[in-house]
């Protein structure tokens, strides 16, 4: 009998390994390498959150805790929807994770049967499809185009709908892209859904804090009121507030569903970590006023490294309304020839050479399942985007 289990052959190994590999290997060996592709924040958690963290150390709050999380930080994210979403969920309707890697994964488990669709606009966060895999589901893909930044039209997701479909999967700001729906477009999006009954829709509302030149955060259920009962609300602390490591996800939506998901992660992880939940709770009920100088800086440093890009021959970058990742496309490189003999014939064999020949560490676009293009993370300080964007226009100008 062989070991492995037929779930695990359907996912696929994860596409970044192979450049953050590289970039490891080349660091190790004494090379001068700006990695652009880590996920989070450049900053530290703030004071007042490990200070609350540390204080309930102290406190002995080091115990189990229910399964999906204390009543706190369930009263704390039931305030926070209503504030920042104008959501109205009781405790009873929140589920808390370890992440909100685990949340998505939970809903995941708790609802797809083999064969369920699962809708993914492309390009993705590279976690989705595997996690439907994992749960026995089917990803179909809708992909964004170009000339719309990557976001996808209402005619796209109805024509990708079928008796089978069982969650739209939504993600605004985006990882890869950092595009941002606005109120209209996203309306636009859940008339179709209203029209479409049996479909649930998951948002993953995770860059909510990270929006920039006045744009309008909105989330499905506040867009389409309609849509409440079938909508899980996914948010976490991770980006917004520098937390990262400490493990928190959350989610709001129907009390059959979030009893379900609790079900899972009883039998699995159990209560995500008792000292992170209390500094979450300090981190959602404390002062809020350190996100909008966050969000400038982040601003000005996608601003920064679109218009370093953008002036590049050959290379096509949007301007993202959120998130910090920008997401260019290099169509008009592909065929060229880097001055250390690399055929560019793919995104991948892109940042491959542009790793070897220059240190910068970039993600392809493969990876996130839109091609040809690569990710930056712009979560690193001035002077290194800076020097990056240096060395990328150098490559470039090196391509024949
Ligand atoms: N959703 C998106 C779009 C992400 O980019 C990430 C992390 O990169 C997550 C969810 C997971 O967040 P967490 O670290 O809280 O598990």
């Amino acid at each position: 009998m062989p070991l492995l289990s037929d779930t695990l052959a359907r996912v696929k190994p994860s596409p970044t390994v192979a450049v953050t590999q590289l970039a490891a290997e080349l660091k190790a060996a004494g090379k001068d390498v700006i990695g652009l592709g880590a996920g989070e924040p450049d900053f530290d958690t703030p004071e007042n959150i490990k200070a609350a963290a540390i204080a309930a150390i102290h406190a002995g709050k080091t115990k189990y805790t229910a399964p999906d999380g204390i009543i706190e930080l369930k009263q704390a994210i039931c305030a926070k929807f209503a504030r920042e979403n104008g959501l109205t969920y009781q405790p009873a309707q929140i589920t808390i994770s370890t992440g909100g890697k685990q949340v998505l994964y939970n809903a995941f488990m708790a609802t797809l049967n083999p064969g369920d669709e699962v809708i993914i606009p492309a390009p993705y966060w590279v976690s989705y499809p595997d996690m439907v895999l994992l749960g026995q589901g089917t990803p179909v893909f809708i992909e964004g185009s170009p000339e719309l930044g990557y976001k996808i039209t209402p005619e796209q997701l109805d024509a990708a709908i079928t008796p089978k479909t069982k969650w739209f999967l939504f993600n605004s700001p985006s990882n890869p892209t950092g595009a941002g729906y606005t109120r209209d477009e996203l309306k636009a999006l859940t008339d179709v859904l209203m029209r479409h009954p049996h479909v649930w829709v998951m948002t993953d509302d995770m860059y909510e804090h990270l929006a920039y030149d006045g744009f309008e955060f909105c989330t499905p259920a506040q867009v389409e009121p309609g849509l409440y009962e079938r909508t899980l609300t996914c948010n976490g602390v991770s980006k917004a507030y520098a937390m990262t490591g400490w493990r928190i996800g959350y989610a709001g939506g129907p009390k059959v569903l979030i009893d379900a998901m609790r079900k899972i992660q009883s039998q699995s992880t159990n209560n995500p970590c008792s000292i992170s939940q209390w500094a979450a709770v300090e981190a959602l009920n404390g002062p809020q006023d350190f996100l909008a100088p966050n969000a400038e800086m982040f601003k000005r440093r996608r601003d920064l490294v679109v218009s370093a890009l953008d002036a590049i021959e050959g290379i096509d970058c949007p301007v993202p309304e959120g998130a910090f990742y920008v997401y260019p496309s290099i169509a008009g490189l592909l065929g060229r020839t880097s001055a250390g003999g690399t055929l560019i014939d793919t995104d991948e064999a892109f940042a491959k050479a542009l790793l070897e020949e220059t240190g910068v560490a970039v993600v392809f676009g493969a990876a996130f399942g839109l091609s040809p293009n690569f990710r930056i993370s712009y979560a690193t300080s001035d002077a290194a985007l800076t020097e990056a964007c240096k060395r990328i226009t150098a490559f470039c100008a090196g391509l024949t």
